[in-house]
C-alpha cells in the first residue's frame, strides 16, 4: 500500500540517534537547573545570573538587555540586525509551580506538634503531597525593611518536614468518600516540630513546642511570629530531580511544569546564532493562578518592556506588536499509560515525539483559548521540518473532560501571533513530574530554530 501521503509523527529517539550524547549532556545540564530552582525567585535569580554571564545588562540601548521585576519575572531581550519595528521573536514561560504555601498565622501547636496551616497555590491533586519529604522556601520581610531568604529542606543535613497520612487500618471510611471530599484543603498541614521546651515546673506553657519552635526561629534567624503574617512561605518537594529508567530516558523531579520551558528558552536565547530579528525571552510568575498579579502575565510589564525599547529605537509599539511572533512555552500531558480514555489518542501527545503545538488550549468550546491562526502555525511547522526537528500537536485531553490555559491569549492581547509549543509531561502539576530526555533536547532544538528564524 502507498502510505506516503499519510502524516506519521516521528520519534525524537530517531531524528535524534546520532545526538544521544549530546541529549543526555543537555539532560544533566537541565537536572542541575531543576533541582536549584523551585520557587519562581529562585528561577529569575538564576535566569539572572545566566544572562549577566552572558553579558545582558541593563543598558536599554545594548545589545543585550534585561529587566527584572521584584525577582519574580524576567524580560531578556536580545537585538537582531532587523529594525525593531519589524517585530520580536518572543518565547514566553513561567516559573511558578503548584506547591503549599503557608498560611498568614500558619503554626498551631496540637497533638505533641506545631504545624504550619497552609494554602495550595495552583492545581494540586492533594494526596500527592501526603507523606513525603518537603523542603521551605521563604522570604522574610522585616519591619526594619530588611529581607531575609530561607532555604531548609535542600541543603546537606538539612532536616525536611512532611503533612502526615492516614495509616490504612484507620482509612476505612475514607476509602469510601469521593476522591475531592476525602483529601481536604485544610489538612494540609505541614509538621514543622516536635520537642517541648524545658519548662519551669512551676510555670506550664499551654503550648510548649510553639513556644521553643518560637525561641529557635528567633535565635537562629531573628524573627518572630508576626514575621510570618508578611512573610512568603513556600513548602516545595524537598530532594533532587534525577534520570528515570534503566536506560535514563526520563527526567523525573518537580516543576517541570514550566520550568522545562523556562530552561529550554534560557538555553535557546543563549545559543541562537545571527539572529535576523530580535529575540526576547519573557518569564512570568503566577500562571498556575490564573496569571494575575503584577508579576504575573495579564500585568502590563512586558508591555512597559516592549514600550520602552520601541521608544528607545524611535519605533512604534502597537508595530514591533503587530509584527512580532510568539511561542507560548509550556508543557503539555502526555498520552497517560493508565489512564488512556482521559486522552482523545489521535489528538494526545506523545511520550519522545518532540515538543508538542497546541493550536488552542480552553476548556468547554475553546472557551479561554487564544487560537493560532493557520498561516502562522503553517509557518512553524515548515520551519522545524525545514530543520528536521521532530514536533507534534495535540490537545490536553478529551474534550468537555477539563482543559487548561497558558499565556498565550496574554501575548494574543497585544495582536502578536501566538502559539502553544512546549514538550509533554506525565504526571502533570504532581510533585514528581515526568519528562523525556528526547523532548526536552527536541523542544531546545526548536526554540532555538524559532530565534534564529
Ligand atoms: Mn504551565
Ligand atoms: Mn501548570
Amino acid at each position: 500500500m502507498d502510505d506516503s501521503k499519510f502524516y506519521k509523527p516521528e520519534s525524537a529517539w530517531k531524528i535524534y540517534t546520532s545526538k544521544r550524547e549530546d541529549a543526555a549532556q543537555f539532560a544533566r545540564e537541565y537536572l542541575n537547573f531543576i533541582s536549584g530552582c523551585k520557587t519562581e525567585r529562585e528561577t529569575v535569580a538564576w535566569v539572572r545570573r545566566a544572562l549577566e554571564n552572558a553579558g545582558y545588562g541593563k543598558v536599554l540601548a545594548g545589545e543585550l538587555y534585561f529587566r527584572e521585576l521584584r525577582g519574580k519575572a524576567i524580560f531578556a531581550f536580545r537585538r537582531g540586525d532587523a529594525p525593531l519595528g519589524e517585530g520580536i521573536n518572543i518565547i514566553a514561560a513561567h516559573g511558578d509551580s503548584p506547591r503549599l504555601d503557608f498560611k498568614q498565622h500558619p503554626f498551631v501547636e496540637t497533638a505533641n506538634l506545631v504545624q504550619a496551616k497552609t494554602h495550595y497555590y495552583g492545581g494540586i491533586r492533594k494526596y500527592q503531597w501526603l507523606a513525603r519529604p518537603l523542603a521551605l522556601r521563604g522570604t522574610i520581610a522585616l519591619e526594619n525593611g530588611s529581607v531575609l531568604p530561607v532555604s531548609i529542606g535542600d541543603n546537606p543535613g538539612d532536616p525536611v518536614f512532611c503533612v502526615e497520612d492516614l495509616l490504612p487500618h484507620l482509612a476505612q471510611k475514607q476509602g469510601t468518600q469521593k476522591l475531592n471530599e476525602a483529601f481536604e484543603g485544610e489538612k494540609l498541614n505541614i509538621i514543622i516540630a516536635h520537642e517541648p521546651e524545658i519548662e519551669p515546673a512551676e510555670e506550664k506553657s499551654k503550648n510548649p513546642v510553639k513556644k521553643r519552635l518560637l525561641d529557635l526561629l528567633f535565635a537562629k534567624y531573628g524573627v518572630g511570629e508576626e514575621d510570618f503574617i508578611t512573610a512568603e512561605m513556600e513548602a516545595v518537594p524537598a530532594g533532587d530531580a534525577k534520570f528515570v529508567g534503566l536506560d535514563e530516558s526520563m527526567i523525573g523531579g518537580y516543576g517541570q511544569d514550566d520550568r522545562i520551558c523556562v530552561f529550554c528558552g534560557l538555553r535557546a536565547l543563549l545559543a541562537a546564532e545571527k539572529p535576523r530579528h530580535s529575540l526576547a525571552l519573557m518569564i512570568w510568575d503566577k500562571e498556575e493562578i490564573g496569571s494575575d498579579g503584577a508579576s504575573g502575565a495579564s500585568s502590563s510589564f512586558f508591555q512597559y518592556c516592549v514600550q520602552d525599547l520601541a521608544e528607545e529605537a524611535k519605533a512604534r509599539t502597537s508595530e514591533v506588536f503587530l509584527n512580532s511572533r510568539a511561542v507560548s512555552a509550556d508543557v503539555t500531558a502526555a498520552l497517560d499509560p493508565d489512564y488512556q480514555d482521559v486522552h482523545e489518542k489521535q489528538n494526545a501527545a506523545r511520550l519522545g515525539y518532540g515538543p508538542s503545538f497546541a493550536k488552542y488550549t480552553g476548556s468547554r468550546g475553546k472557551y479561554g483559548a487564544s487560537e493560532a491562526d493557520a498561516e502562522y502555525f503553517a509557518s512553524l511547522r515548515a520551519l522545524l521540518n525545514s530543520k528536521g526537528i521532530p514536533w507534534q500537536a495535540a490537545e490536553l485531553g478529551k474534550v468537555d473532560l477539563g482543559g487548561g490555559g497558558t499565556v498565550a491569549l496574554f501575548l494574543a492581547r497585544h495582536g502578536i501571533r501566538v502559539i502553544d509549543l512546549g514538550p509533554a509531561l506525565l504526571s502533570m502539576h504532581s510533585p514528581f513530574e515526568l519528562s523525556s530526555v528526547a523532548d526536552l533536547y527536541a523542544t531546545w532544538q526548536a526554540y532555538k530554530a524559532f530565534f534564529e528564524d
